[in-house]
C-alpha cells in the first residue's frame, strides 16, 4: 500500500499522514511504534490512550493454558505471536528505558477437587495432543513448585512456556515507542472513518470498532480483582496460577511488587459494575487455591470490556469494501499476547507486503452477512462459560 521512507523525526505537523491509527490500546499503539519505526508519517487517534480493555487486562502470555477446543487457528496464532514476545519486550525496554514486567516462569494449571482435575485433564489432554509443552506434576512436584498452594490442591501440570507480562507498564511503554519514533498522538475520538485523511486508516479501538465498521466486535465483560501482599513483600508464589476450583475457573498473576491479579469473569454484558457475587465467587476460589491470599489487601475491583467476536479470534485485515482501512481488532481475551504479531502483520499490510499467510483466517469478510449484525446478541460458544 505504502513505502516507507527514512525515518522522520518526532513533530506535529500538520502534514497529511500516511496512517491514521484509530484507537491508542496496546495494539493501536504497537501498529504505531512498526509504522512509524518503518518512516511512516503515523497519527493516533484516541480521546483516552489506554483506557480500554487493557487497562485492567492481566496480561497473561498463555497460548498453550488457552489452546482450547475449536479454536486451533487460533492457537496457532497465539503461539506464534508469544514467540515473539521475548524480542519484543526487549526491544521495547531498550527503545525505552521502562521495565514492563516481562516474567517467565511459566504457568502452572491446577484442579482443586477431583472433578476440577478431571475437567483440568480433558483440556491437558487436548493440549497435549496438538504437541503444546504441558508436564503432568506429581502431588509432591507440584507442593515443590509451589509450597503456597493449599494442601487440598488435587493435582497439576506445568505450562512453562506460558509468560506474563504487566499491561499497565506495557500501554505506556508503547505509547512511548510510538511517540520517539514520530507518531504523533491526536487526542479526540474518531466519529466516522470519513472524519479521517489519511491514505491507509487502521481501526484498532476495540469494542469502538464495531460502530465504525460495522464488525461483529461486541462487549464481553470481565470483572477482575487486584490483591496487595501485605507490608510490599512479593507474593508467596512465582508462577502464573490458572485453576478450577469448585467448578469456578480463575487466575492468579502474581507481580513483583507484591502485587495479584485475581480473575476474570466472562459476561455477555456490556456494563462496567462490579457485582458483589463476581467479587465473592473470585476471593472464594483464589483462597481456596492459594490460602495465603486471605490475608492480602483487597485494593481494586474493577470490570472492562473484551472485543469479543463471533469465533473469538481477532479480526485482521482490509474491510471487504474499504481496502484502505485495516482492520486490527477483536482480539477478546488474547489482545496482549497478540500484540507483538498484530503489529507486525499490520505494518507488512500497510507498507504493501505480501500478506502473511498467517492472516489468512482471521480476514475481516469471514463473516459474510454478519458483519453489520453488531447488535444481534452472542454467537454461543464451547468456551463462553470459562472464566478466563
Ligand atoms: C478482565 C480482562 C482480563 C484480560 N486479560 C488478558 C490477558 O491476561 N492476556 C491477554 O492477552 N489479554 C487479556 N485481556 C484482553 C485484552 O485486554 C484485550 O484483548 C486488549 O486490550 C485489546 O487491545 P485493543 O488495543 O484492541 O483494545 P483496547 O485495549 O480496548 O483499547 C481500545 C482503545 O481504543 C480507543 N477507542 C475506542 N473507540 C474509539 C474511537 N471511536 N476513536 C478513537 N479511539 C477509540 C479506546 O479509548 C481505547 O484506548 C483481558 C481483558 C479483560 C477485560
Amino acid at each position: 500500500m505504502l513505502t516507507g521512507r527514512s525515518p522522520s523525526p518526532p513533530s506535529s505537523d500538520r502534514v497529511r499522514p500516511d496512517v491514521a491509527v484509530v484507537g491508542a490500546g496496546p495494539i493501536g499503539l504497537a501498529i504505531a511504534w512498526r509504522c512509524a519505526a518503518r518512516g511512516l508519517r503515523v497519527a493516533v487517534h484516541d480521546p483516552a490512550p489506554g483506557s480500554g480493555a487493557s487497562a485492567v487486562a492481566a496480561g497473561m502470555l498463555s497460548p498453550v493454558a488457552e489452546a482450547y477446543f475449536g479454536e486451533r487457528q487460533l492457537t496457532g496464532l497465539l503461539l506464534a505471536s508469544a514467540a515473539r514476545w521475548p524480542a519484543f519486550a526487549a526491544e521495547l525496554t531498550e527503545t525505552t528505558g521502562v521495565e514492563i514486567g516481562y516474567r517467565t516462569e511459566g504457568t502452572l494449571m491446577v484442579g482443586l477437587t477431583g472433578d476440577d482435575l478431571a475437567e483440568a485433564r480433558r483440556l491437558w489432554a487436548y493440549q497435549q495432543g496438538l504437541g503444546l509443552p504441558v508436564t503432568p506434576l506429581r502431588p509432591s512436584e507440584l507442593r515443590d513448585s509451589e509450597p503456597a498452594l493449599a494442601p487440598r490442591v488435587r493435582g497439576g501440570a506445568l505450562a512453562p512456556t506460558d509468560h506474563q507480562v504487566d499491561p499497565r507498564l506495557l500501554v505506556p511503554a508503547l505509547r512511548t515507542a510510538a511517540q520517539r519514533a514520530g507518531a504523533v498522538l491526536v487526542p479526540q475520538p474518531v466519529r466516522s472513518l470519513s472524519d479521517v485523511d489519511a491514505s491507509v486508516t487502521v481501526v484498532a479501538a476495540g469494542c469502538g470498532a464495531a460502530a465504525l465498521t460495522g464488525l461483529p466486535v461486541r462487549p464481553v465483560k470481565g470483572q477482575i480483582l487486584r490483591l496487595r501482599a501485605p507490608d510490599g513483600v512479593a507474593p508467596g508464589f512465582r508462577h502464573v496460577i490458572r485453576g478450577y476450583a469448585d467448578g469456578e475457573h480463575v487466575y492468579l498473576v502474581p507481580r513483583a511488587d507484591g502485587e495479584v491479579v485475581l480473575g476474570a469473569t466472562v459476561e455477555e454484558r456490556s456494563d462496567t459494575t462490579v457485582t458483589a457475587g463476581a467479587v465473592q465467587r473470585l476471593l472464594r476460589a483464589g483462597v481456596d487455591l492459594l490460602p495465603e491470599l486471605a490475608e492480602y489487601d483487597l485494593v481494586e475491583a474493577v470490570a472492562g470490556l473484551r472485543p469479543g467476536t463471533p469465533d473469538n479470534a481477532p479480526i485482521l485485515g482490509p474491510l471487504p469494501d474499504r481496502p484502505d482501512v485495516l482492520a486490527a481488532t477483536g482480539h477478546h481475551r488474547h489482545g496482549i499476547v497478540l500484540t507483538p504479531i498484530t503489529a507486525d502483520l499490520i505494518a507488512d499490510l500497510v507498507l504493501g507486503c505480501v500478506p502473511d499467510p498467517l492472516l489468512a483466517p482471521f480476514r475481516a469478510d469471514r463473516f459474510g452477512g454478519a458483519a453489520v449484525a453488531v447488535s444481534g446478541g452472542p454467537e454461543p460458544t464451547l468456551e463462553g462459560d470459562l472464566w478466563s
